[in-house]
């Protein structure tokens, strides 16, 4: 594992290729309310970017932006290494598909896939090659005559999607295409998004608040909250080595603990010390220290290690989640192996499961799981019950 001067921070990541998208210092405000501050994004020629965060994090400003919808207060949009921000979205060479499809409701699905073309009066030939090619890449052939009404919701997504390949963009924007799909059609669309990606090698922009989404479906994940960005890199640097506290908490379940680096490869947290694969940091620097639920193994607390009471086991199908208090730390566990509440159990982490982070103003705001057990048991009572009171 990376040492932390190893991670990829913003404006630091290595682009392989040549960069297709650059946005460079760029600054928004709406209604004198800063959105976007200083935003710098490097996106590569066949590149899978998601812009990842919570909602009003601006995402969609951000896409906007790309696409020529939006004007930024200050910085600079290259396309292919020119200065576009005075060009219109229609001469971007960029194609946006939104959560809402925006088909057009008086069109067959021939029609709407061959429209961009019908605009800029392509031959009849053409088009008709190119909306039977399309229709093949998103698996509706022989859906040409079929009115938009008569299609599933997923259909209708691969409608937008054709109709945007057909514009032979070199960048696709994506807001959020998959929110308005129930889980099962979402998780089989991020398959087939993916490969029609893959299959053409158009660079997509795409924008999601669902981490795992994000995750299995980039090549390199931007992860932003409050108008900036927090972290870039790959799904597996994003988990693996996030840079602060809300990335950690951001993807994924996180214990963050406030900690000491003793020395290279030594630090310090939940009272005791704890060997580690992090370096360069100063003596005794104060950090957060990051341990995934799933890297903690569960042992005897007769063994020399961390020892705390089990207080809330829900089965959650693949794993059980066991909710240890620590010394007043809530930690959270997810093991295949059930504890009982009341249970003293001691944990191991390894060496190379302990990730060190630089402390951030996001310090202290996340990783103990005390809030979560309170929640659960306060959980509101039966309905009659509730009246009853
Ligand atoms: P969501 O996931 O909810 O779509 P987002 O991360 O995409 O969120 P944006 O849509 O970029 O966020 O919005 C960022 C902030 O900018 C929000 O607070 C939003 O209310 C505000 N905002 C966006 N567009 C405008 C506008 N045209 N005028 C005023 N405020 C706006």
């Amino acid at each position: 594992m990376p040492a932390v001067s190893g991670r990829r921070l913003e404006g630091e990541r290595d682009v392989e290729g040549n960069p297709v998208i650059e946005l460079k210092h760029i600054s928004v405000a709406f209604d004198g309310e800063p959105i976007l501050q200083d935003l710098n994004l490097s996106i590569r020629d066949g590149e899978f970017v998601t812009l990842l965060g919570p909602s009003g994090c601006g995402k969609t400003t951000t896409l906007r932006i790309i696409g020529g919808f939006v004007n930024p207060d200050a910085g600079d949009i290259l396309f292919n290494g020119k200065r576009i921000n005075d060009l219109p979205p229609y001469k971007r060479g960029v194609n946006t598909i939104f959560q809402k499809y925006a088909l057009f409701p008086h069109l067959n699905v021939f029609e709407n896939v061959a429209f961009g073309m019908r605009v800029q009066k392509k031959s009849e030939k053409e088009i008709r090659k190119t909306v039977k090619e399309m229709l093949e890449m998103v698996s509706l052939s022989g859906y040409e005559r079929r009115s938009v009404h008569r299609l599933s919701g997923g259909q209708q997504q691969r409608v937008a999607i054709a109709r945007a390949l057909a514009n032979n963009p070199k960048v696709l924007l994506l807001d959020e295409p998959l929110g308005a799909l129930d889980l099962k059609l979402r998780k089989d669309m991020q398959v087939e998004l993916k490969r029609i990606q893959q299959a053409t090698g158009i660079t997509f922009v795409f924008v999601t608040h669902d981490q795992e989404e994000a995750l299995s479906m980039s090549d390199t994940v931007v992860v932003m909250d409050k108008g900036v960005i927090q972290q870039i890199g790959s799904p597996q640097d994003i988990y693996n080595e996030p840079r602060n506290a809300f990335v950690a908490d951001f993807i994924g379940e996180s214990n963050i603990l406030d900690g000491i680096m003793v020395d290279d490869f030594l630090c310090e947290f939940a009272g005791r010390r704890f060997r580690c694969v992090d370096q360069g940091f100063a003596p005794r620097e104060s950090v957060d220290v990051v341990i995934r639920p799933e890297d903690i193994d569960v042992v005897s607390a007769a063994e020399d290690c961390l020892t705390g009471v089990v207080t809330q086991v829900t089965f959650k199908g693949v794993h059980y989640e066991i909710i240890v208090d620590v010394n007043g730390f809530k930690w959270m566990i997810q093991s295949t192996d059930c504890q009982r509440v009341g249970d003293t159990i001691g944990l191991r982490i390894q060496p190379d499961e302990i990730h060190i982070m630089k402390k951030s103003s996001y310090s202290g705001l996340f990783g103990d799981y005390s809030s979560f057990s309170d929640e659960m048991d306060e959980e509101p009572s039966a309905p009659e019950e509730a009246e009853e009171a």
